[in-house]
């Protein structure tokens, strides 16, 4: 039917016409989530119209960082509406589409259904979709990788060897893949002490930048470990939405993965 192949081209053009941000990283804990929430932001206070993606099936952490823990997506025309945030960046997770006991349970398949669920989700006038990937290599970045092609990948690191170890795995499948990596993001680098504001490296520094120097991927910059930044995102306030000094490296890191 003519009509009809002409509201697919459409439809394809509009999607491929939006940028599709990937956010990976080699193992959990390190700060992907909080990354993605507040690099979401951030971009959407340069003037972007982002929306956020949480596929991380491990621990759908997006809901509670930005503020909407208890809120639910419906659907139109079995389409996901995305849930609207306090941040102006709307938002979809796997935490909303299963209870949270039964996600770590999910089969690839299922994982990967979710995952196109939420990637054909009603995004509207959504031009940037920042997508936080669950940790390591598994079959939701495969599918990402196959079906959504995202215009880039930004890595999250702590300077440890061991997270770095793993984070080269994750950086080798996007290249193979044939993703460009926008570069890599130093998260947890020097910890501020908030009595005496000595500054001291529990987890080492500069791991993520030599790394990105070596592998000839550019380096995005450092993110200090700061009890502000965790207060913060348990609040579902992320620092990236306000003017305190915790944003500063994440509104920078933002600038970059913009450029
Ligand atoms: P991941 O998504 O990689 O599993 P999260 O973003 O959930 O990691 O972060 C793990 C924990 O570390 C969370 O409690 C988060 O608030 C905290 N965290 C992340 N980055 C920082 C930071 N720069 N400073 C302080 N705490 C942080």
């Amino acid at each position: 039917v003519p009509g009809i192949t002409s509201v697919r081209v459409a439809l394809t053009s509009q999607r491929s016409r939006r940028i599709v941000l990937a956010v990976a990283s080699g193992k959990g804990g390190v700060g992907k989530s909080t990354v993605s929430a507040n690099l979401a932001i951030a971009l959407a206070r340069s003037g972007r119209r982002v929306g956020l993606v949480d596929a991380d099936i491990y621990g759908p952490s997006q809901p509670r960082l930005m503020g909407v823990a208890d809120a639910k997506p419906t659907a139109r025309d079995k389409v996901l509406q995305p849930v609207p945030t306090p941040y102006g960046v709307p938002m979809l997770s796997m935490g909303m589409l299963v209870a949270a006991d039964q996600a770590i349970a999910w089969r690839g398949p299922m994982a990967a259904g979710a995952l196109t669920q939420m990637m054909d989700a009603n995004w509207g006038p959504a031009d940037t979709l920042v997508l936080d990937l669950p940790p390591g290599t598994g079959d939701v970045q495969l599918t990402m990788i196959q079906k959504y092609r995202p215009s880039g990948a930004v890595i999250v690191s702590t300077p440890q060897d061991l997270a770095l170890i793993d984070a080269r795995r994750a950086i080798d499948l996007f290249v193979k893949a044939g993703v460009p990596i926008i570069g890599l993001i130093e998260n947890m680098a020097g910890y501020v002490c908030p009595s005496c504001g000595e500054v001291s490296d529990p987890f080492g520094t500069g791991g993520a930048e030599a790394a990105a120097a070596e592998l000839g991927l550019p380096f995005l910059g450092r993110i200090p470990l700061d009890i502000r930044v965790r207060v913060a995102s348990d609040a579902g306030q992320p620092p990236a939405a306000g003017n305190g000094p915790e944003g500063v490296a994440f509104m920078g890191v933002a600038d970059k993965v913009g450029d």
